[in-house]
């Protein structure tokens, strides 16, 4: 048997659907913004390999780190033990966030991040003998698969089945121009239950690349804090420069009380969670009664491998060549975007830094499942491309060291597919 045989016999993989599933393909490698099957052919991760991927593959850099770390320290307990990396690591992160963030909760990966945000929350409340235990989040918002993480997200096909055991959340549109008032109304009214109000700030990424204005959200952000609302940024995708500056809520003047982190924090590497705080959260649970202790820890919690490739990846990613690239593919996105926007098959574009997303026209089909999707998907694919549509929306986000040559042709192969599909 050769391996994707053997994989389709034991393999269940995530986001498939069990009858029409086709066969996956085998990597074996990876080098820049690049994967190669096992008979040689390359394809370009377009996608980041799920938007993780900030660096480039297998990157020597950080290969090297995490075998230092490896060698040296590979795990430690986190409850009453510490290490270089996880407190290195914390320091450099806060020292770039908005200077409200103060203190880092380590967790696995992005829905124990937003999980770790939540409690953090609505034990803040509980610890002051408060009331407040309703949450506010954004319709399409898709904050994790865990089930904290799944109620907060919008109620769609992903969470149909559960949708009766998902705590209860206010869910309101997103701020633009016409409804900020009306949004301002609805929080307002609920203002004395509101534990906290979690987002995705600058781009809906799940819900399809859906990008709004940080003035109107600023705005929001404004009259939550007004209305006594925690603020959670959930940053496990705009994080590490996908949105053009470092950290999406460096768009805003608004900080938020908490933020979550993960896909790029090891630059792709691993699962690695962050949850960053301000002192007065970390306040409300500092105390002599054992009740008011945040009961949160994963066995793999800071884990040091995981730390010391996101320490590698903060290096590359503080270094002057980052900014560059993703201006660099800001700008060739821009001028992909002026290009194709008057295209007949097209019905929007929208870019904000390193993300572009097109939707294409499809009459009235346009669920996730359609027919569509999946032609543009093996279209892509044949021509060594990873695209994953999310519907009838196409959407580019590369590692930052994407070659221009390897980003044109992406650009190229989405017009010729506009002119064959
Ligand atoms: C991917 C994602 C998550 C979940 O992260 P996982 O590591 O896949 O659990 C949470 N929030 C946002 C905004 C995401 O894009």
């Amino acid at each position: 048997m050769n391996l994707v045989e053997r994989d389709l016999k034991v393999i269940w993989h995530p986001y498939t659907q069990m009858k029409t599933v086709q066969p996956p393909v085998p990597i074996v490698r990876g080098e820049g913004a690049c994967l190669f099957d096992a008979s040689g052919k390359k394809y370009i991760d377009a996608v980041s390999s799920w938007w993780v991927n900030i660096h480039g593959h297998s990157h020597p850099y950080i290969a090297q780190k995490v075998a230092e770390q490896l060698t040296t320290l590979e795990h430690v307990i986190f409850a009453g033990f510490t290490h270089p990396a996880a407190v290195e690591l914390a320091e450099r992160l806060l020292a770039i966030l908005p200077d409200n963030q103060q203190k880092a909760f380590y967790s696995d990966n992005g829905s124990t991040a937003v999980e770790v945000a939540i409690k953090m929350c609505l034990q803040y409340w509980n610890n002051q003998g408060n009331k407040r235990t309703k949450i506010l989040a954004f319709k399409n918002a898709y904050h994790g698969d865990t089930f904290g993480a799944m109620a907060v997200s919008g109620r769609s096909a992903f969470t149909a089945a559960f949708d009766s055991l998902l705590f209860e959340v206010e869910f309101i549109d997103l701020p633009a121009k016409n409804n900020l008032q009306d949004l301002k109304s609805q929080i307002s009214g609920l203002k004395s239950e509101l534990a906290c109000f979690i987002f995705e700030p600058l781009v809906q990424g799940s819900a399809g690349m859906i990008m709004y204005g940080a003035e109107y959200l600023n705005e929001l952000m404004a009259h939550c804090r007004k209305e006594g609302v925690l603020l959670i940024a959930d940053e496990v995708f705009t994080g590490f420069g996908r949105t053009g500056k470092r950290f999406a809520c460096d768009h805003l003047t608004e900080k938020p009380d908490i933020m979550c982190f993960s896909k790029g924090l090891t630059g792709g590497t691993m699962a690695l969670g962050l949850t960053t705080c301000t002192g007065q959260i970390f306040d409300a649970f500092l105390s002599d009664d054992k009740l008011k202790t945040l009961f949160h820890g994963h066995s793999f919690t800071a884990n040091p491998i995981a730390c010391s490739a996101a320490l590698a990846s903060m290096d590359l990613f503080m270094d002057a060549a980052t900014p560059e690239n993703i201006e660099r593919i800001a700008r060739a996105h821009k001028r992909f975007a002026e290009r194709i926007k008057h295209h007949p098959k097209i019905k929007t574009v929208r870019q904000t830094g390193t993300i572009v997303a097109m939707e294409w026209e499809t009459g009235d089909n346009t669920s996730y499942f359609s027919l569509l999707r999946d032609k543009l998907y093996y279209y892509f694919l044949d021509a060594g491309i990873i695209l994953r549509p999310l519907g009838n929306i196409i959407y580019i986000l590369p590692p930052y060291c994407i070659t221009d040559a390897d980003l044109d042709y992406i650009y190229s192969k989405i017009e010729q597919a506009l002119e064959e599909i």
